[in-house]
């Protein structure tokens, strides 16, 4: 299983990073070994002073694809989560700062927070679902998925002219704004509209 993850797609998180508008989706990726596991607390690594959170809707692959036209997309998948894109901002910004790649910062064990799923049948339109991260049990991210760059079905469409998509892939499909750095003892919720996907202790 690989987790693609889709950088800078609201506008309201890249005006936040002072990051430039892209003309093309920003990919990388995270290995299977990133994800946290279940019941598992996030422990902050030594190697950052300043890990963010960084809230996404997730969608799962349920079927092999390749060079998959947007029109036909959601077939490709049937359930969606929350999960955080846990970053190392501070060796992100090392890494970008030199033109390097981002997993170090990006990629590292537990950095793939992936909540429980949900049919996507469930909600009316996936292109109109709210999600938010809380944190001690204050509201840190708030997003909707018509705000994205990119729709879910053009991300698919895609990363599959790059990347053959298997079945248990999952895709992470950027933040919106209100990314903050984690410390130890919070406590994070993700809720997709009402329904809490994941708790997070942070140590
Ligand atoms: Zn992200």
């Amino acid at each position: 299983m690989k987790i693609i993850c889709i950088g800078r797609n609201y506008t309201n998180h890249i005006e936040e990073l002072k990051n430039e508008r892209p003309a093309e989706p920003v990919v990388f990726m995270k290995p299977d070994s990133a994800v946290l596991l279940k019941q598992h607390p996030f422990v902050i690594p030594e190697f950052s002073e300043d890990v963010h959170h960084e809230i996404e809707i997730v969608v799962k692959i349920n079927k092999v694809g390749k060079y998959i036209e947007p029109k036909f997309a959601h077939k490709y998948y049937d359930d969606i989560s929350v999960g955080i894109d846990f970053t190392a901002r501070d060796l992100q910004a090392k890494l970008k700062e030199k033109g390097l790649p981002w997993e170090k910062a990006k990629a590292f064990d537990g950095s793939a927070v992936i909540g429980d799923f949900l049919s996507k049948t469930l909600f009316n339109s996936v292109e109109n679902i709210n999600f938010e991260l809380t944190n001690n049990n204050e509201t840190v991210q708030k997003g909707n998925t018509s705000l994205m760059l990119w729709k879910i079905d053009e991300l698919i469409s895609y990363v599959s002219r790059y990347f053959t998509l298997k079945i248990g892939d999952v895709i992470f499909t950027g933040t919106p704004a209100g990314v903050a750095a984690v410390k130890p003892n919070d406590v994070l919720e993700g809720f997709l509209e009402d329904k809490k996907l994941f708790r997070i202790q942070v140590k």
